[in-house]
C-alpha cells in the first residue's frame, strides 16, 4: 500500500485530494498519512512479535504532538535527544518508562527532568557524561539507568553528514573505553548499566553494517557477562534506509537479520527507527508560483523553500516531486527551485514534467526531516501540517503568522541621555 495514489486524476492522500488540501489550508503544506505511518510501525512490531522488544520512535525525524500520539496509541517508546523531545512525548500521551535518551550533550538539567520523569535510559556517550548523570542522580536520590553508546567503527555507507558509526565522528565511544564506562557505571552510588546502545547513521541501505555493529555488541555483552556485569537489553539505534530513489531493505528483512543474530539470547530488543516510519508517510505540498525558462536551465519558482525542506539543499537529497494534477503540455526538464536568496534552495533538478503556472506540486518522502528542520529563514512562517486518515483530514499543525515570526524578539529602549 502506498498512502500517495492518483485517484479520478488529482493525487490522494488515501481518501482526501491533496487539491482539496491545498485549497483549504493554502501551499507550502506538510500532508501525512495516519494509515502509512501505522503500516511501518506495526511492520517492526509484527517482525519482533517473537521477542521481547520496544520499539522507540526517533522523535527528531518528526515531532508533531498528532504523529507522537498515533505512535504512543500503537505502544511505541520513543528516542529523544534534548528535554524538548521529552516535554514533547509527555505532552502527545507518551509513556516515560518506555523513552530512552540520546544525545553527545545532555545538559545536567536536562538529566534532572529526564530522571524525574522515570525514564526508562540514558544512552551514555562519553565518561565526562557519565559522570555528571552520576552526580545528578546521585543529588537526587535516584538511580540512573544507563546504556553506553558504542561506535563500533563501521562504514554503513551513507552520506558523511548522516554517518555516525566512523571511528571518527563525535558519536559514542569505542569498545575499550565502552568497557572501563561499564566498570564505572557498575561502581557508582546514581548508576545503574542496564543496556547498549549504538546507532551508526541514517538511511542505510544495506543490512551488513547492522549486523557488523550487532556482533560488535553481542561481544561486548559477553565480556562484561566475565566481569559480572549483566545488561538486560541491547539497542541497535536507528538508520534503516528508505526507497527515495533506490529501493531500501524492507523492515521484515531488516528486523530478521538482526534478530537473528540475537537467536536466543534473552536480551531485550530496543530499536530507535525514525525515517523508516514517518518518510514515506508525508508529502510537501506546494504551488508553482512563476515558471522562468532560460537559457541554460528551465526554472519553476514555487512557494516553498530549503527553508521547509532542507533535505536536498544540506544532503543534495533527491525526492521525487509530481505534479498533483497531470495535464496535457509538453515535457521539459526543469530546476524546481525556491524564492530564498541561495543558490541551494531547490527541491530538485531536472526534472521531466509538465508544468504550467499555479500547478500543485508534491515532493514526496517528505515525512521525515521535513518539518522538523524548518526555519524561518528569510522571514518564511512555517508550514502547515495536516494528518489524513481514511477520507477525513484534520490540521494538525497551524501555519506560523507573520507576527509569529518577531514575537519572540524585542527592541531596547534608547539609552537616557
Ligand atoms: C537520528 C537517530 C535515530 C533515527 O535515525 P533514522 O535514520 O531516522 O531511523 C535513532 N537513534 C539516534 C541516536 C539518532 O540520533
Amino acid at each position: 500500500m502506498t498512502a500517495f495514489q492518483q485517484q479520478n486524476g488529482a493525487l490522494h492522500c488515501e481518501g482526501v485530494s491533496l487539491e482539496t488540501i491545498a485549497r483549504e489550508h493554502g501551499t507550502p503544506t506538510y500532508v501525512y498519512s495516519r494509515s502509512a505511518i501505522e503500516t511501518a510501525f506495526l511492520a517492526y512490531r509484527s517482525a519482533l512479535n517473537q521477542r521481547a522488544h520496544l520499539i522507540c520512535y526517533a522523535v527528531k525525524a518528526n515531532s508533531n504532538l498528532a504523529v507522537l500520539n498515533v505512535l504512543a496509541q500503537l505502544g511505541a517508546g520513543f528516542d529523544v535527544v534534548s528535554v524538548g523531545e521529552l516535554e514533547r512525548v509527555i505532552a502527545a500521551g507518551g509513556p516515560s518508562e518506555k523513552i530512552v535518551f540520546s544525545g553527545i550533550g545532555k545538559t545536567r538539567d536536562e538529566m534532572q527532568r529526564a530522571l524525574k520523569a522515570g525514564i526508562k535510559c540514558f544512552n551514555i556517550e562519553s565518561e565526562a557524561e557519565l559522570l555528571a548523570l552520576a552526580e545528578v542522580a546521585d543529588s537526587m536520590g535516584k538511580v540512573a539507568p544507563v546504556s553506553i553508546r558504542v561506535n563500533p567503527d563501521v562504514d554503513a555507507g551513507t552520506h558523511p553528514y548522516i554517518s555516525t558509526g566512523l571511528r571518527e565522528n563525535k558519536f559514542g565511544v569505542d569498545v575499550d573505553s565502552a568497557r572501563r564506562l561499564y566498570r564505572i557505571a557498575k561502581d557508582a552510588n546514581g548508576l545503574d548499566p542496564v543496556g547498549v546502545d549504538c546507532h551508526i547513521g541514517s538511511q542505510i541501505m544495506d543490512i551488513a553494517p547492522f549486523a557488523a555493529s550487532l556482533d560488535c555488541l553481542l561481544a561486548l555483552i559477553d565480556d562484561l557477562g566475565t566481569e559480572g556485569i549483566f545488561l538486560q537489553h541491547l539497542d541497535i539505534g536507528g538508520g534503516l534506509g528508505v526507497h527515495y530513489d533506490e529501493v531500501a531493505p524492507s523492515i521484515d528483512s531488516y528486523v530478521s537479520a538482526v534478530s537473528e543474530r540475537l537467536a536466543d539470547r534473552e536480551l531485550e530488543l530496543i530499536l530507535e527507527p525514525g525515517r523508516s516510519i514517518v518518510a514515506l508517510a508525508g508529502a510537501l505540498l506546494t504551488a508553482v508560483l512563476y515558471l522562468k525558462p532560460t537559457e541554460a536551465r528551465h526554472f519553476a519558482v514555487v512557494d516553498a523553500a530549503m527553508n521547509d525542506l532542507l533535505r536536498p539543499a544540506l544532503y543534495s537529497a533527491w525526492q521525487d516531486i509530481q505534479v498533483v494534477t497531470p495535464h496535457d503540455g509538453e515535457i521539459q526538464s526543469w530546476d524546481i527551485v525556491g524564492p530564498i536568496c541561495e543558490t541551494g534552495d531547490f527541491l530538485g533538478k531536472g526534472r521531466e514534467l509538465i508544468l504550467a503556472q499555479g500547478d500543485l506540486l508534491a515532493v514526496m518522502g517528505a515525512g521525515a526531516y521535513g518539518f522538523a528542520m524548518a526555519s524561518n529563514y528569510n522571514s518564511r512562517p512555517r508550514a502547515a501540517e495536516i494528518l489524513v486518515h481514511g477520507d477525513s483530514s484534520h490540521l494538525i499543525g497551524q501555519r506560523e503568522s507573520l507576527s509569529d515570526l518577531w514575537q519572540r524578539e524585542v527592541i531596547p529602549p534608547e539609552p537616557q541621555t
